[in-house]
């Protein structure tokens, strides 16, 4: 039944694919104040920006006040957790709001992240704290700007409500936007249930949603697999392109639409480094910077698994996951051409690469701005080695060095996120001041600019500075 709460709300997924969702209410927020409004989402969603800024529309992104007709549910699935099979995730402090058809016609999922317990707790508090819900806010923002898909919060309201972590800490819901919230590890659930018929409307449903060619083709079910495969490993070639670490490359975190989704220990790299890791759970290097495609890849062999049901052909199944190496090296080895400022694809000199700024603990995000303006060789103690590199990069350059120039900044950021920034504009946060937070916010959203008075947002953190850990909040 589609309802209107300043937006038409609709339920397809309820619809489609019953019995993989429940109804539920978000836990009432003592004192809902809002944070932080993305109002060009907004606007692209087709709501009206100070209509949500109003009492209602604040209460209605926590899920507050909803008038009867809009009933928000909670999603199930499964998933492998650091390797491990869990039969029941879900949405275990999260509930879906209702889907929007935005301004573009795209479907899109309206999320409230942090609003109490569901059937799927599994005894957690199914609460959020202010400073990881700003965290994804803010990583969603810069990965959307970086041109990286990805899901994007829409607002960040504090609850008024305390929440226990290692010491209590103010709460807030993330109101999240995605194409939609289905994962490797919803198809998991729906193969584990022994239902035929639901682990077809699943994959029709997600097919019609996000994979419209794989109707024509002759094998629509191994079609959406090869789909799957093709925007995942595009995705992560595009994390590894920019230094992103995502941190928990559980299956139940792969979307099938290959947006970037649950933005909890991720972060970016300074120097280069395959074995970076920042979550304080991620003591054996599983989900570390280099393991991210081979870790994928292994994600996409339990998607496989579970269309079995439906392909029935393990041979042609398998057939397609022995693709996706030259698959995902074929959109990294694109990037990284359009990073160098080559006309085409040189695999060789980008692993090279990679190796000696490994090697030269070169930071990652200075280099490719530094080699267009010319300046990258004082990056490097082993100038030598530096100079090799280059020699063959000249050699495949086109002619026109400035337009060279002017296109690698076009793809190369100035400005990420850096940990050490991100970590004390949330500081600022929790004590109320958000301030440092929009600064941050106003950078990462043009990251191909040099705005003046932004140098120290642009740099890695300071020589012998503690090493950046994130935990889970
Ligand atoms: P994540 O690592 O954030 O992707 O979460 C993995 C699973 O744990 C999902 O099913 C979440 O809904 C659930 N979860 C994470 N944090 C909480 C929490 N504080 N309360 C209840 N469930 C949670
Ligand atoms: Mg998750
Ligand atoms: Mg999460």
């Amino acid at each position: 039944t589609a309802a209107r709460v300043l937006l038409d709300l609709d339920d397809s997924y309820a619809r489609d694919v019953p019995g993989m969702s429940l109804p539920w209410s978000a836990a009432e927020a003592p004192a809902p104040r809002l944070l932080v409004l993305d109002e060009e989402l907004a606007a692209e969603l087709g709501a009206d920006p100070a209509a949500l800024r109003e009492p209602a529309g604040v209460s209605w992104l926590v899920g507050n006040g909803l008038p009867d007709g809009v009933t928000p549910t909670a999603q199930v699935y499964s998933g492998h957790q650091w390797g491990v099979y869990k039969p029941r995730l879900g949405d275990g402090r999260a509930l879906l709001l209702g889907e929007v058809v935005d301004t573009g016609g795209r479907r899109r999922d309206l999320h409230l992240k942090g609003t109490g317990p569901t059937p799927f707790s599994r005894g957690y508090d199914g609460m959020a704290a202010v400073a990881p819900m700003l965290r994804e806010y803010l990583m969603g923002a810069a990965m959307h700007a970086l041109g990286i898909p990805t899901t994007r919060a829409l607002a960040v309201v504090a609850t008024g409500a305390l929440v226990e972590r290692d010491r209590p800490l103010p709460g807030a819901v993330l109101c999240r936007v995605a194409s939609s919230h289905l994962r490797i590890g919803t198809f998991q659930y729906a193969a584990a249930a022994d239902d035929p018929g639901m682990l077809r409307a699943l994959a029709d449903h997600t097919i019609a949603r996000h994979h419209p060619e794989a109707a024509d083709a002759a094998r629509p079910y191994l079609d959406l697999f090869r789909r799957v495969v093709d925007v995942q490993a595009s995705l992560v070639a595009r994390w590894m392109l920019v230094g992103f670490v995502h941190g928990v490359m559980s299956t139940d975190n792969t979307t099938v639409s290959g947006e970037t989704i649950d933005y909890g220990p991720c972060a970016f790299m300074d120097a280069v480094d395959p074995a970076t890791v920042f979550s304080s759970l991620d003591d054996k290097g599983r989900y570390a910077y280099g393991r991210q495609p081979s870790i994928l890849q292994w994600n996409l062999a339990r998607l496989g698994e579970a269309l079995q049901p439906l392909i029935g052909d393990p041979a042609a199944t398998e057939a397609v996951l022995a693709s996706y190496p030259d698959t995902y090296e074929h959109h990294w080895a694109a990037g990284m051409a359009a990073k160098l400022g080559l006309t085409g694809p040189d695999h060789a000199l980008g692993t090279d690469l990679m190796a000696l700024l490994h090697a030269q603990r070169v930071d990652f995000t200075t280099f490719f701005r530094a080699l267009a303006a010319g300046t990258a060789r004082d990056l490097f103690l082993d100038r030598d080695a530096f100079d090799a590199w280059a020699a063959r990069r000249e050699a495949a350059l086109p002619p026109d060095r400035a337009r060279v120039a002017s296109d690698m900044d076009r793809v190369n950021p100035a400005v990420v996120p850096r940990n050490h920034v991100v970590d004390a504009a949330l500081r600022a946060a929790e004590d109320g001041g958000l301030a440092p937070f929009h600064r941050v916010l106003d950078a990462v959203r043009a990251p191909f600019e040099e705005r003046s008075g932004t140098a120290d947002l642009a740099r890695p953190a300071p020589l012998g500075a503690q090493p950046h850990v994130t935990y889970c909040g």
